[in-house]
């Protein structure tokens, strides 16, 4: 910890006490240590100043991201419109007020509060707990930030508690800009926005919620269309207590849509826990909406133990699944606030085929939905929620959402010629609900890293489906040198499709906050290097110049050049 302090204040000639470690983790699968830190100036945070320093079992310093400003006294141009003498003062009256931040955020969301606006008078029956500290314990390695923050309850449109924070953000010119960090929670959204202090603009606002918008729709092997359901004796029941709420999962379906999850009525097993409704597919999903609830906890528990050979996440904060979510129809989306927080998962009704179909009954769209939890929480440490939230990095966290549903689907008696959709049960189409199967097959798909310089890619789904389709040819030149296992779960297993999900959960904690394509492919290859010391690293190399990314691949200002090249004796 202090290492990564003393190096981070080394690199950008920052005195020791600007830096503070948000959160830290040691991966027992790749032994590295993983340091998530954040630049402080005057004391508060600067929001999107993040750092991670990655620390071999050795105490060196194998790698690091970051986006830290030099010290104010360097070159680096810095302005700001608190002077320290003010904020010693604590004289900062001319500041925007935090509830008319509130105020711009809701606005911008299309929620502005009814009542006029103006200091609190739009709060209604809101309270306020002023200038809150969060989480700073002395003593406790300085984790989480300094910052001290105002608390709003009951602000009319919101949910939950609203948080203000006193904190800085870099401009996209580079520049300091003091802000409000406003993080705020509507019926169909969660976001956490930036406000000037100085002028009361909206400056940045990223969205904790991940979604997907499926076209079509796919079925999985965990669907109807792959048989009859079987009636599970599975001891992921026995997580339930006597409903289908466990240590990992509250599920209950949410037809009105309210998100109100802890008034809901859960389907209930008895004493002896025996969970088997009926289900008549021929009737409308509120038909079956027990048996829907309960096979949404069986797949988010199940997804849940297959990444417990990860333990990233540090505190308990079991999930909130909302079965038949009747907000939306056509969709599934995850809201991820930082560690600590109930995250959720809603999983809608589709309406493409005649009955409707149940979102719930279909493993690729809960296994998608559920990873974003995953590479959301374990990119830039579990303190930090924002680090997938915009660019290419919004991108990669659809791919990894698509190709985790890939890994959970895949059968001991597929071949890399094996094409696979996502999402066909909800969207009654083979073909799925992405632009192509996934194939290794350029005919089948011909994605390439260069089709993100086309604006049309920039939509985080297609941006995705390049990047899922780089990892299962990743995958299949990993599985045909080390064979298959067919229970993924088996964390000691050394089969290839068990191993590309440690390197890629490994990747996820080396890569920096905001990763790119480019960033992103070199944590999974350190990462192999620190599993197996580089016995799969041309496999994987094969498989990413196979789809443009090789090694003299490049981003310069926007334009992305292909690369077929693998590195030296990596030639087939
Ligand atoms: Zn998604």
């Amino acid at each position: 910890m202090t290492r990564a302090i003393q190096f981070a204040a080394d690199q950008y000639r920052l005195p020791q006490d600007e830096v503070v470690v948000k959160s830290h983790h040691t991966d027992t699968n790749t032994g590295l240590t993983h340091v998530y830190l954040r630049q402080l100036h005057h004391g508060e945070e600067i929001s999107n100043a993040n750092m991670n320093v990655n620390i071999g079992p050795d105490g060196s310093i194998l790698s690091y991201g970051s986006i830290f400003l030099n010290a104010p006294s360097g070159q680096h141009p810095i302005t700001d419109t608190e002077t320290s003498s003010e904020a010693e003062l604590g004289f900062i009256s001319a500041e925007v007020n935090p509830l008319d931040a509130v105020y711009t955020v809701l606005t911008h969301l299309g929620h502005p509060p009814k009542a006029n606006r103006g200091g609190s008078s739009f709060l209604g029956n809101a309270s306020t707990t002023r200038d809150r500290n969060f989480g700073n314990k002395p003593g406790s390695d300085r984790l989480a930030g300094p910052s001290p923050s105002h608390v709003f309850h009951r602000i009319p449109g919101t949910l939950g508690e609203t948080q203000a924070l006193r904190t800085h953000i870099i401009s996209p010119s580079g520049d300091l800009e003091a802000v409000w960090e406003i993080s705020v929670r509507t019926p169909n959204d969660w976001v956490n926005g930036h406000v000037s202090r100085r002028t009361g603009q909206l400056i940045a606002l990223v969205s904790w919620k991940s979604h997907a918008t499926y076209h079509v729709f796919p079925l999985g092997y965990g669907s109807p269309l792959a048989g009859t359901r079987s009636r599970l004796h599975d001891n992921q029941f026995e997580k339930a207590i006597n409903e289908t709420r466990g240590n990992n999962v509250y599920a209950q379906a949410d037809v009105a849509g309210d998100g109100n999850w802890a008034a809901k009525k859960r389907p209930s097993g008895g004493g002896n826990r025996v969970f088997d409704f009926p289900v008549d597919l021929a009737k409308h999903p509120t038909g079956y909406q027990d048996a829907a609830v309960v096979n949404l906890f069986y797949w988010t528990n199940m997804a849940h133990d297959d990444n417990n050979f990860d333990k990233g996440g540090k505190r308990s904060d079991a999930m909130i699944a909302m079965a038949q979510s009747g907000d939306k129809t056509n969709n599934s989306s995850f809201y991820c606030p930082p560690d600590g927080v109930h995250p959720m998962m809603k999983i809608d009704p589709y309406t493409r085929t005649n009955p409707k179909r149940d979102g719930d009954f279909d493993s690729d769209l809960i296994i998608h939905e559920y990873s974003h939890g995953v590479t959301t929480r374990l990119t830039g440490g579990a303190d930090n929620s924002n680090c997938l939230a915009v660019g290419e990095a919004k991108g990669l966290g659809e791919g990894w959402s698509d190709f985790f549903a890939l890994l959970f689907k895949l059968k001991a008696s597929d071949t890399r010629f094996t094409n696979y959709p996502i999402g066909a049960y909800a969207s009654g189409s083979s073909e799925g609900i992405r632009s192509k199967l996934y194939s290794t097959s350029d005919e089948m798909n011909p994605h390439r890293y260069s089709y993100l310089n086309y604006p049309a890619w920039w939509e985080e789904h297609l941006a995705g489906e390049v990047w899922a389709t780089m990892l299962y040819e990743v995958l299949w030149n990993v599985v045909e040198a080390a064979g298959f296992e067919s229970n993924l779960n088996q964390v000691a297993s050394v089969k290839g499709n068990v191993l590309m999900f440690k390197y890629i959960l490994g990747g996820l904690k080396i890569q920096p906050c905001a990763p790119t394509f480019l960033t992103a492919r070199d944590a999974l290859v350190q990462a192999e290097e620190a599993i197996d010391g580089g016995k799969y690293r041309c496999a994987i190399w094969r498989g990413f110049a196979k789809r443009g990314l090789g090694t003299r691949a490049t981003n310069a200002l926007g334009i992305r050049i292909n690369s077929y090249a693998v590195p030296s004796g990596c030639d087939i």
